[in-house]
């Protein structure tokens, strides 16, 4: 957490260099167990930053895996059954289903099962054995939940939007800013950042790539407008077993925590939606895998921090 504030504190001096324009309007919170900040800098008004913290709130009552009246805790606790879910859960869901789909199933919202396998083996100090990992991966699936129109069903297992919720509530903010008349902002919710337009200089925004190995660092800067950039990483949170450090991210097809050749994907377009999927889905493929991936999807660019230190990113990244 102390290092994202660093961070989001490293960001906001990037951004702000340079600015000519009136002050810019800014506002905090934590949503999705994370800190969230929005800054206005050209078009916006409180009443706007009012706007976004209230729909920020909400989204996070609806999706929290950790409040029991979300819907993310009604699906899990009925699963097995139709459960009606509020409007924007369906079409987060369907989202989320065709982003599962589109990178073969590394990006996944059933994994909770394996996510709770290694929470309770942080606890006991013990790793999943490998009954309990086979278990738990006969209900990881996408192909496992159901929709018709606002109802949906899950084939057992559970649900957990970690992965994409930030990305979803991020590209909502964005719409809620330009139909308000904002022209120049960034929305920040944790990794998860969203440029609208340009600074009010005529520059482009500067995002700062934390350097996984010492996260207070950035190890690269990249330069945007209207753009969204949504980091996943091992160094962001993990599981510790009996000393060990594991990724929060987990290969939905093995159960296992990632430990591969990468240590971040940073993910560069429009929506951010598809840039948190990405991100979280590239990190499982690997470097290979990954970048050929992102080199055949169309307005997508990638940065990655290999295993060795190394940055490599796709032939569309403009770096500051
Ligand atoms: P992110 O930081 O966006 O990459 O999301 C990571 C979070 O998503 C984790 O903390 C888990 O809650 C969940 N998660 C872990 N592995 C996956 C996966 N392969 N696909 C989707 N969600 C995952
Ligand atoms: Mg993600």
């Amino acid at each position: 957490m102390r290092n994202i504030i660093i961070l989001l504190c490293c960001l906001s001096l990037l951004l702000c260099g340079g600015c000519r324009a009136a002050e810019p309007l800014s506002r905090d919170t934590v949503a999705f167990d994370t800190p969230c900040t929005v800054t206005l800098y050209d078009g916006g008004s409180e009443e706007l930053l009012d706007a976004c913290m209230k729909h920020l709130a909400q989204r996070d009552d609806l999706w929290s895996r950790t409040k029991t009246d979300s819907d993310v805790c009604a699906v899990n606790a009925q699963s097995g059954q139709w459960v009606t879910v509020d409007i924007a859960t369906a079409r987060l869901l369907r989202t989320a289903a065709s982003l599962s789909s589109q990178t073969d199933g590394a990006f996944d919202i059933t994994t909770l099962p394996l996510t709770r396998l290694w929470e309770n083996a942080q606890t006991s100090g013990v790793a999943p054995s490998k009954e309990e990992l086979d278990a738990a991966l006969a209900t990881v699936g996408y192909q496992q939940l159901t929709l018709n129109g606002n109802d949906v069903k899950l084939s057992g297992g559970s649900i957990d939007l970690g992965a994409i919720a930030k990305g979803y509530v991020a590209d909502e903010l964005r719409h809620i800013l330009k139909e308000g008349g904002c022209t120049s902002a960034i929305i920040s919710l944790g990794g998860n950042a969203v440029v609208i337009g340009e600074k009010p200089n005529g520059q482009p925004f500067h995002v700062g790539i934390a350097d996984p190995r010492n996260d207070s660092e950035l190890i690269a800067t990249v330069a945007v407008r209207d753009c969204s950039v949504v980091t996943s990483g091992s160094y962001i949170r993990g599981y510790t077993v009996a000393g060990k450090r594991y990724s929060h991210i987990l290969d939905p097809k093995t159960g296992q925590p990632v430990d591969n050749d990468l240590l971040s994907v940073t993910i560069l377009c429009f929506s951010s939606v598809e840039a948190d999927a990405m991100s979280t889905a590239c990190f499982v493929m690997g470097f290979d895998k990954a970048k050929a991936f992102i080199e055949k999807t169309d307005g997508v660019e990638a940065v990655f921090v290999k295993a060795d230190g190394s940055v490599v990113a796709t032939a569309g990244v403009t770096f500051a």
